[in-house]
This record gives C-alpha cells, structure tokens and sequence, in this order.
C-alpha cells in the first residue's frame, strides 16, 4: 500500500524551511529560496531558503562565539544530548524514512535502515563522549612528567552528499558534540530537508544555540568558499565526491585547516571458485543495490572466477530483473529512482559504452520511461577491461561482471584504481580470505558479506577515496586537537 498524500503533506508540513543560525530558524538575508524536488515525479517538495555569503559568516560567527562555552559543558551532558537525540530520532523513525523517501527516492525499507544507521551513530558517541582519556607519563630519562590531553578542535564546517541525508549528518554531527566541538552543517542541495528536520530535532534534545548551525545553498562553494579561509574555522569534514574533494584540499592548504575526507569508491567484488554462490549472490544484492548504487561503498566490479563466472552472473541476473521498480512511497517498491536526470543519465552513458565496446546486458540497459528518473538493474558480461564503465564510480543499479583465472589476476584487477574505499570478497578458505585482506588496497572490506557499514567501525578509504575515519572509536578523534604539556621533575629541589 502506498503512503497517502495527506501523510506526505503533513510530514512536509513539520519540516523546518528556513536557515538554522545561533538558535534562530530564519530567511536568508537577501530572501532568496530554492527548491527540492521528489526525483520519482520532478516534481517540487518545498522551497527552502537559499543562503548565501553572509548567512554563511553569520553561521560561522555563531560557531565561534559558543565554541568556548560548549567546550566546558561536561563530557555527560553532552552525551546525554546525544542520548536524547537517539531516542527523538528513533521515536520519529517514520518521518525521517519518509522525508528521506520523498527527497531523495530510496525504498521505504530502506530508509528506515538508514534511520537506524544514523540514529546509532547518535547512541555510539554518546557514550563515547565520556570516554575521552589522555595520558600521564614520566619521561624516559625520568626528570620530567609528560601530560597529553584531548581538546575540541575547534569551530567545524561539515558538508554532506545528497545519498545518505540523514547518516552522513549524524556520522559528523554526533562526534563533533562528542568532543565538544560547535559547527556548520552544509547539507547537499538536492537532499537538504532530512538535515533541517534533524537539526529541529536536536534543538529539543537540548542542544545550546549556535553549536549546531545549518546552511542549505544553492551555491556551495561561494558560501563555504569564504569560510574555509577563515582562519576561525578549525576543521573540515567533507564527504562527496573525489573531485570536489581534491578542491577543497587545496583551498584548505591556504589556512592548514584540519580536514577528514571521505571520498568517492570503486569497490572491487571478487567471487572465488569456492564461495558458497548463492551467499555471493545474496551479498552482490546488498552490495550492489543498496541506495540503487547511489553509495560510495557500492559494489561498481564483479571479479568472479572463470569457473562460476557464467552461474553467478545468470543467478545475479535472475534476482535482479525480480526487483520492483516504483516510487519509493509505495510498500513494493524495492527499486526508487536515481537522484537526478543528470545522474541518471550518466549511468546509461556509461552503459551504451560498454555495450559499444563488446559488452553483453544479462538483464536491464535502459532507462524506465518517466516521470521520475528510474533505470533498470542491470547486469554486463563481457566488459572490456579499458572500458569507463570499470574506471568511474557508476552510480547506479549496474553490475559488471569479469571473469578472472587466478588469485594474482584478481588482486591485480580490483587493485586498478584510483580508489580504496570498500571491497568484498567471497571464499570458504580462511587463509586466502587474510591474505587477500592484506593485499587489498581498501579501507574496509566485507568478508563473505555485502554489507560492511557499522556505526562501531571506523568507515573511510585510502589513496584517492579519502583521509580519515568516521565512527568506531577513532571517530571522535577526527574532532580532537592533542596537546602535550610538558612538567618540571616534581622531586627537584
Ligand atoms: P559532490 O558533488 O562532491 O557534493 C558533496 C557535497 O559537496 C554537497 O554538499 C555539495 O553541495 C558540496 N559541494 C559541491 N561543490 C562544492 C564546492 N565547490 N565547495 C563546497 N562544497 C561543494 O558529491 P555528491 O554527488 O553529493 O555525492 C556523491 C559522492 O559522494 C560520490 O562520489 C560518493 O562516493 C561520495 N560519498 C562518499 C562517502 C564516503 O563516506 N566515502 C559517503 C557518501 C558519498 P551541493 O549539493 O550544493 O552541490
């Protein structure tokens, strides 16, 4: 059953439309708004504001006069804010997997995933908030006592994609208020809605004015531009594209400013001749379908052994063609539309070029007649191995599969790229599965499952996917200046 318009309009009706600065919800200063569209009709959700330069300023303005004051709250306060966030937000699951349905297309099902992911981040740094430790130590020679301690960063920007638009929020959000660090939130164009509602949602967990301040734009980079060379700003947290990230790298060099960046993936899948294939076929579903493929982590190439190639491709092909396409709204629907025309678009380019260069489609190759910017899970054999289908993050719900004929060829094939984010391997040999671990060039890696995301775990890449890490333990650190002090022998006389 679908969810009624009378629902969606209500649920709409609730969410914040306005810029969120030192407490206030407010109009952009020069009144300027945009709007939001539902990617599965086109058609427009809300006009929020549009804030420009000087709402920018006034955001970082109050992220830097309570920066001192919230950094004395005490550790338990501050996790109790995050504590109360969890359940306000758990208690609201249907609204935020709604908003986050109508905004940005994924299933309802799997929205209400993405409500438990992201409402987890909130409960992990709230108790990771009473966790901060240092370190007291006498120096090797034992004339000196060495004093290391852990102090908020500073005022934050954050900037979050449009496919995760409530996780990518609390995955920053939740251990800057852990380590005691105020900031600005700018959320993706295309998905900002779920942000303000979250935001509203932290005002009444009890969050002080001018910790958390939230700046949907239409211009990114002339409203955050100016604040990145603002030597007030401490810290950068940026996830999106590898591209948009390089740019910011540089323009951050200006002011050495602190950045985590979590960047674009290209994650290898490899099947070997043992794996349990309906395992692998399950996992290559989660892996690949997730988000429609709209996920940095999704799975982009199937490495399969020669020997199970053919059947894991045709069982993968017989489970994808049985997905449902439809609005996300609608309780069958297992396949939303992807984000944009453009984003759709540029998954079908990338398909008709494989298939020009020799490739095969299993099932799917086109685009679903509109409204709305669906396209049809797709499976691709035969892709040649210079093909741009096996360079770029796809982005969407298509699977190349190559075929491989040894261990070496299949480190060497997912290592070819310029990305290391996520990876998946399938096998029942427990030696080769470390080994393998080992030789990949991945930040994280699923074993015998296609699911590797966890609130628990640090998430991040290396080479060109990223610097840093978010959640687990370490996450709290990416908000966390260390200082030493050094102590005068206290037996001297
Ligand atoms: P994007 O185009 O790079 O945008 C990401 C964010 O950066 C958005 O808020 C965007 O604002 C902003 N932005 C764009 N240009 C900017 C500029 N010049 N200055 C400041 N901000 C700027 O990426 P996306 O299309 O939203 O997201 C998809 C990408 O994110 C994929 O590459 C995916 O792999 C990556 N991703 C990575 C992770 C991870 O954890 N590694 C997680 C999720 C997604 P506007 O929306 O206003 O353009």
């Amino acid at each position: 059953m679908a969810i009624s318009a009378t629902r969606e309009n209500d649920l709409l009706a609730t969410v914040p439309t306005e810029l969120f600065i030192a407490g206030q919800w407010r109009a952009a200063t020069d009144g300027r708004v945009f709007d939001i569209d539902d990617p599965s009709t086109g058609k427009v959700l809300l006009s929020i504001a549009d804030a420009g330069p000087a709402d920018g300023r006034a955001a970082l303005e109050a992220a830097v006069q309570v920066q001192e004051s919230w950094a004395t709250v005490p550790p338990r306060e501050r996790g109790e804010i995050l504590r109360r966030a969890f359940e306000l937000v758990t208690a609201r699951a249907d609204d935020f997997a709604l908003l986050m349905t109508l905004e940005m297309g994924k299933p309802l099902e799997e929205a209400r995933g993405e409500v438990t992911y992201g409402a987890e981040f909130l409960r992990w740094f709230s108790e990771e908030a009473v966790r901060i430790s240092g370190r007291y130590s006498v120096a090797p020679d034992g004339k000196s006592r060495l004093l290391v301690t852990k102090k908020p960063v500073g005022p934050c920007l954050l900037i979050t994609p449009w496919n995760f638009p409530l996780a990518m929020a609390t995955r920053k959000i939740a251990p800057a208020i852990a380590a005691g660090c105020t900031m600005v939130l700018k959320p993706a164009n295309l998905t900002p809605l779920t942000s303000m509602l979250f935001a509203a949602v932290l005002e009444e967990a009890g969050l002080p004015a001018g910790v958390l301040n939230v700046i949907p734009t239409s211009t990114a980079g002339e409203v955050t531009g100016p604040l990145i060379k603002d030597g007030r700003l401490r810290k950068l947290s940026f996830t999106g594209s590898t591209p948009v990230g390089r740019q910011l790298l540089k323009d951050a060099a200006e002011t050495v400013l602190r950045t985590s960046m979590e960047l674009g993936g290209n994650a290898p899948f490899i099947v070997f001749e043992d794996a349990d294939l309906d395992a692998a076929v399950e996992g290559a579903m989660a892996a690949k379908l997730r988000n429609m493929g709209e996920a940095c982590t999704a799975a982009n190439r199937f490495i399969v052994h020669e020997s199970v190639a053919d059947e894991f491709a045709a069982k993968f092909a017989q489970k994808m063609s049985a997905r449902v396409i439809g609005r996300g709204t609608e309780e069958a629907s297992t396949i939303g539309p992807l984000i944009d025309k453009k984003s759709r678009d540029k998954v079908h380019e990338l398909v008709t070029g494989a298939l020009a260069q020799g490739a095969t489609a299993l099932t799917g190759g086109d685009i679903v007649e509109g409204p709305g910017y669906f396209y049809h899970p797709t499976i691709l054999s035969g892709v040649r191995p210079e093909s741009e289908i096996l360079q770029q993050e796809i982005f969407g719900p298509v699977a190349p599969v190559t075929p491989f004929a040894t261990e070496d060829e299949a480190v060497r094939l997912a290592n070819n790229t310029e990305y290391g984010l996520a990876a998946y391997v399938f096998t029942r040999d427990v030696n080769r599965s470390i080994r393998i671990g080992e030789r990949l060039e991945c930040g994280m890696l699923g074993l015998n499952t296609g699911v590797i995301s966890n609130a628990a775990a640090p998430f991040g890449g290396v080479k060109q996917s990223g610097l840093g890490r978010e959640g687990g333990t370490e996450g709290i650190g990416e908000y966390q200046s260390i200082q030493y002090m050094g102590i005068a022998d206290p037996y001297a006389t």
